[in-house]
């Protein structure tokens, strides 16, 4: 296989579940999640390194860390 792939992980949201409360955002150290019109968060897969810290400080359980693969 010539084609290189790096893994990266990445939050995402269930957004129907999430209740805007801004925690995931208040503890993210890359400023990757924004809160949408007030009523969901919203990451920016651009700047999130999958560290998880969101996740673990969201009240409602509604953001899990998952593994992409990206083609370089
Ligand atoms: S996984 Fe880390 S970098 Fe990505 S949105 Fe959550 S806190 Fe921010
Ligand atoms: S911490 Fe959870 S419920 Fe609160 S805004 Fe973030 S994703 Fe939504």
């Amino acid at each position: 296989m010539s084609t290189l792939k790096r893994a990266k992980r990445t939050a995402f949201v269930d957004t129907s579940l999430c209740v805007a409360c801004g925690c995931c955002k208040r503890v993210c150290p890359m400023n990757a999640i924004s809160i949408n019109k007030g009523i969901f968060a919203l990451v920016n897969p651009e700047k999130c390194v999958g560290c998880g810290k969101c996740a673990k400080e969201c009240p409602a359980s509604v953001i899990t860390i998952k593994e992409n693969n990206y083609e370089n």
